[in-house]
Order: C-alpha cells, then sequence, then structure tokens
C-alpha cells in the first residue's frame, strides 16, 4: 500500500517474483505499508504493519511468494539469477568453514546505474539471512551507502589514547562521498536508508576500535588515479588483517561494490588493480556485454578467479548528475544531522587556523602542469601532500580529520579517518574559522585532509 502526501493510500498486489517499482522525488515523501504476505526491499525483508518512509529513492518492492491475481505490475526482474549467484556464494561460504578457509571475495562490476549497489544490498541482505557476517566493501566513492548507527550518539570516532581522558571522541560509523570504507555486516540492513542507519558497528582492528575509513576527497576514481590506488590497497590490506582475526566473516567473505568507471583507459586499470589488492575471486559483471568479455579474457588464464555476468534489472533507473549531486549532498546533511527518524546534534565550535593542520593531496586539481612548482612533475604531484593555509576558499568544505602522530608522508596520506567536520565560516582577522563537528569537546588529532567536496547547509 502506498501512501503519497496529501493523496489517497493506493494499494497494490503483487504475484509470487513480481515487483513494485517507484520513485521518490527529493523533497517529497511516500510511505508504504505490509499489509499481508511477505516482501522485501533490496533483499531486506519488511514487516507487515510499520510504515516505512522514503524521499529522494528510486525503489523496488519484490515478493517471492505474492498473490497470483492482478495483471499489472507483471514485470520481468532478475530476482531468481540473483538468488542463485547468493547459493552459489552459500556453498563457497560452507565450504570455506569446513576448511576453515576464505570464503567468496566477491566484486561486482559494471557501469553506472545497473543496480551494483543494490546487488550488494541484496547479497549482503540474504547472507546475513543466513546468518553469515560479510564484511561490505565500498570503493564507490560517488556514493556513501551507509553510515552510522543511531544507538551512538556520540558520533565521532576513535576513541584518543586511553590515557588521554579528554572529551570522548568515541566509535560511531562515517561515511561520507569521498570515503573508502569497509564494514562488516552483521544486522539487518535499514530498509529505508538503504544500508542506512542499521549498519553495524565498527570493526576493531588489533587492540584498537579502528573503524575502516579512509579519505580520497573526490567522487570520481579518475580524479585522481595514483592516490585511489594507493588508499584501495591500504584498505585491502587493513581488511585483511581484520579477517584473520575473525572466522567468521573470513569465511563469509567480502562483497566488493565498485565505482561506475568501465572505460579501457584508466578504467580498466583500477578495476584490475582492486581485483587484485583485494585478491576478488568471484567477479559479477552487471549489464555489459563488453565488460564482461573483456575480464573474462583477462583472467581465463587465472583458474582462481572467476568472471560471472548477470543481467541488469529492468527496473534500475538511470540517475541524472542533478540526483546524484543531491544524493551526495543529503549523505552530507544526515552526517551531521541524522535523518528524519534518528535525529542528531552537531556542535559549532570556533578554532584558531593554527590548532589543525589541513593538508590536501595532489598539486592536480589545484593547478595546470605550467603552474606547479618547479621541479615537481604531474605524476610525482598525484601524491604530494600540500599544506593548505586557511582562507576563505576554505568556507563550505568538508574535512576528514585523521588519526596519525605524524604530519609526514605516507603517514598522513594512508591514515584512518576519525571523523568529518563541516567549515562554516572563516574570519581572516580573527584568524579563526567556525566548524560544524559531530561531537564537542577537542579535535582527537589536529591533522585533516581536504578533497573537493563543498557543501552549504540547509
Ligand atoms: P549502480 O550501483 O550500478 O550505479 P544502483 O544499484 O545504485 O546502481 O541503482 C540505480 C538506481 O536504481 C538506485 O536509485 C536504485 O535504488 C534504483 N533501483 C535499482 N534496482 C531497482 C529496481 N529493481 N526497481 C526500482 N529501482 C531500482
Amino acid at each position: 500500500k502506498e501512501e503519497k502526501e496529501n493523496e489517497s493510500p493506493k494499494e497494490w498486489k503483487l504475484e509470487p517474483e513480481h515487483e513494485f517499482r517507484f520513485e521518490v522525488d527529493f523533497g517529497t515523501t511516500v510511505k508504504l505499508k505490509l499489509i499481508e504476505g511477505t516482501a522485501e526491499i533490496f533483499g531486506t525483508e519488511i514487516g507487515i504493519g510499520p510504515e516505512y518512509e522514503f524521499s529522494g529513492r528510486k525503489v523496488a518492492v519484490f515478493t517471492w511468494h505474492g498473490k497470483s491475481s492482478v495483471e499489472y505490475l507483471a514485470n520481468e526482474t532478475p530476482m531468481v539469477s540473483y538468488l542463485n549467484m547468493h547459493l552459489a556464494l552459500e556453498q563457497c561460504r560452507e565450504a570455506a568453514r569446513e576448511r576453515g578457509g576464505p570464503g567468496p571475495r566477491v566484486m561486482i562490476v559494471g557501469p553506472e546505474d545497473v543496480g551494483k549497489t543494490s546487488l550488494t544490498k541484496i547479497l549482503l541482505s540474504y547472507a546475513l539471512r543466513q546468518g553469515r557476517q560479510p564484511i561490505f566493501v565500498d570503493l564507490d566513492t560517488n556514493e556513501a551507502s551507509l553510515h552510522y548507527q543511531p544507538s551512538f550518539r556520540n558520533l565521532y570516532v576513535n576513541k584518543i589514547d586511553d590515557d588521554d581522558d579528554t572529551p570522548t571522541f568515541n566509535q560511531g560509523t562515517v561515511t561520507i562521498p569521498g570515503a573508502l570504507t569497509a564494514t562488516p555486516i552483521n544486522q539487518i540492513l535499514d530498509v529505508e536508508e538503504g544500508f542506512g542507519s542499521s549498519a553495524t558497528t565498527l570493526p576493531s582492528i588489533g587492540s584498537s576500535t579502528t573503524p575502516i575509513v579512509y579519505y580520497y576527497g573526490y567522487a570520481e576514481p579518475g580524479e585522481n588515479v595514483k592516490l585511489y590506488k594507493i588508499l584501495t590497497a591500504r584498505l585491502a590490506n587493513t581488511v585483511n588483517l581484520r579477517l584473520d582475526q575473525d572466522e567468521d566473516a573470513r569465511t563469509s567473505g567480502l562483497i566488493i561494490d565498485t565505482s561506475g568507471l568501465i572505460d579501457n583507459n584508466v578504467g580498466y586499470e583500477i578495476l584490475q588493480h582492486c581485483i587484485q589488492v583485494f585478491s576478488a575471486n568471484i567477479i559479477i559483471v552487471l549489464g555489459h556485454e563488453r565488460l564482461y568479455s573483456d575480464m573474462a579474457r583477462l583472467y581465463k588464464d587465472q583458474s582462481d578467479i572467476k568472471v560471472l555476468k548477470l543481467s541488469k534489472s529492468g527496473g534500475v533507473v538511470n540517475r541524472d548528475k542533478m540526483f546524484r549531486r543531491q544524493s551526495q549532498m543529503r549523505k552530507i546533511q544526515e552526517y551531521f544531522y541524522g535523518t528524519s527518524k534518528v535525529g542528531l546534534q552537531p556542535f559549532n565550535a570556533s578554532i584558531d587556523f593554527h590548532s589543525l593542520s589541513i593538508y590536501r593531496v595532489g598539486f592536480g586539481s589545484l593547478a595546470p602542469s605550467s603552474a606547479l612548482p618547479i621541479g615537481i612533475d604531474r605524476k610525482v604531484s598525484e601524491t604530494q601532500l600540500v599544506r593548505v593555509e586557511p582562507d576563505e576558499t576554505l568556507r563550505h568544505s568538508i574535512l576528514a580529520l585523521i588519526t596519525t602522530d605524524s604530519p609526514e608522508e605516507p603517514a598522513l596520506l594512508e591514515a584512518n579517518v576519525s571523523g568529518f567536520l563541516y567549515v562554516s565560516e572563516i574570519d581572516n582577522v580573527k584568524h579563526k574559522m567556525t566548524i560544524l563537528s559531530p561531537c564537542p569537546g577537542r579535535l582527537p588529532k589536529p591533522y585533516a585532509l581536504i578533497g573537493g567536496f563543498k557543501w552549504m547547509e540547509a
């Protein structure tokens, strides 16, 4: 049953293996209620009774059972093939458990808007429903598929050193567009927020509880290929450490969502790099014949890597630039203010310019080659750290606070993110900036990275 604002509710009956698709613009809300039967949204079951609210989303409600009575909504869906894929992965996981070895490391590739993220959600949800605890790796910097857990009101992140009893930068998950993340999935995914608020607590690595988040800072992997490769390699390394310690996660394996960059110039280079660093052994190519045959050819001599194809769902919707941009902005908004269901209270603070050292990675986005400092060529300059002196241009920027003690490469470049700040004002006279922060108190470490994202408080 679908209810739009100011409209009387409509009721739909779904046949088995059919889905009901709808799109909700930003600024409008659609409420959805399951009256009888069973249904799921991108793999996660919805309950009978509660009202689910959607805004700025494109959604499919699918049922395996349904009622054969009505003819409309007669859609073809590839859900059976997705379920079969899940069952095949389950066999790998079962075998992994018996051997005590690693589970399937699945990477989902394809162009933009073929349903990669939706398939990722479906495979994760199904795995979770079978008691597995796969790790979700998100390499799509355009989107931030997952954010925090509402039970963490203190939404920063890392605990500072134990001997330091200054305010609490507690754990919570972070993600914002431009971030590369890995999260163990052990709670049901939230249907309203996509991955949203029910994504799980953070992984612990070694003795410290550290979320696996690195900040790349741009929407497109092609913007700074060298940096993207360094950070994905770093993420893979950290994920492997995590898997070494966690048998459930190790045997459940990885589901890796990727960006839609598939041109055979940097796109292929980046894909092959990611496959290699994550030791992906099942590559699912979604909705793209040529990419499938190219991938199959590239890996034909590697018997340990399987390249498979699945078709795109007819329901997948193309998102235009505007929609993407709005989704990105909403994610940033939600990072600070929470969602309509779980509101959060961010904090404003005025800090001295010198209390935070801000770095940008690469000269590339700043200047044409001719304007680079003498002796620095573009390749080298891609990962050069550049200290950013606060000025007007910083206003409305997003900063990633990082956890490092050493302001040097590569430590700074590859440092873990502890949280994000928003620069709302710059006072050049007093040398102060006003920042919006998810929690009060002192900054955990005085280092931040800046990328290309700007945001305006609504
Ligand atoms: P990709 O990750 O390949 O870019 P997504 O999985 O994000 O693609 O899908 C693109 C858009 O289409 C998203 O807004 C998603 O919610 C929507 N979508 C995906 N599958 C369906 C479907 N079966 N019915 C309706 N909308 C869908």
